[in-house]
């Protein structure tokens, strides 16, 4: 398949691609889990990290909203530090986030106390009355604490979800091992699922 066939998909990988920053600051890893490859890894087992990780915007950034308005304030209150001070405040936003954490988080940014945090980022992203450093330290430490709520909430999610998995499909589940990538050929693929629909609907009946 082509880069633009591809792209000309419904379904687009461009999300995954170009955050590559993002994930090297965050070293690899889920920053509310931990999920991820601190130290080694082949470069498949990286690929298979890498393909699970979503950008999370940890003050939400509601389609750009977010973004406009830290250069707005950063236009009106220092405009002669304009591109650095932008990146500074968005790259402290960014961070890495599997996919199960961050639609754990996701839906929370309603729950008061989370809510109280972000809306104090935003008073301070709009108070004018502070000098360059001390502005930007105030927003590390809003988003740090916007940050701790939502770590909290999602491995409070965990915790309930490894005791159902253990309660419930943890013993029964079969994982296959793949030593060499690319992961199960097609075939073999085919086999699994040809396996289940004649388990379920047998040829005989
Ligand atoms: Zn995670």
């Amino acid at each position: 398949m082509t880069w633009d066939e591809v792209k000309s998909l419904s379904c687009q990988p461009q999300s995954l691609i170009g955050w590559g920053d993002v994930h090297k600051r965050s070293k690899g890893t889920c920053l509310y889990c931990g999920f991820g490859i601190l130290s080694g890894g082949n470069s498949e087992t990286k690929f298979d990290m890498w393909r699970q990780f979503t950008v999370e915007h940890i003050v939400p950034a509601k389609n750009g909203e977010l973004n406009w308005k830290i250069k707005e304030a950063v236009n009106n209150f220092f405009p002669d530090e304009q591109s650095g001070t932008i990146k500074k405040v968005k790259n402290m936003n960014e961070i890495t986030s599997c996919h199960v954490c961050n639609s754990f988080v996701s839906r929370c940014s309603s729950a008061q106390n989370i809510n109280n945090a972000i809306r104090c980022f935003h008073g301070h992203l709009a108070d004018r009355n502070k000098n360059l450093q001390t502005w930007l330290k105030q927003l590390r430490d809003d988003i740090w604490e916007v940050w701790k709520l939502k770590s909290a909430r999602a491995r409070g999610k965990l915790v309930y979800l490894r005791k159902k998995f253990i309660e419930t499909i943890g013993d029964d589940l079969n994982v296959v091992l793949v030593e060499s990538r690319n992961g199960l050929s097609p075939d073999e693929l085919d086999g699994i699922l040809k396996g289940i629909l004649d388990g379920i609907l047998p040829e005989q009946e």
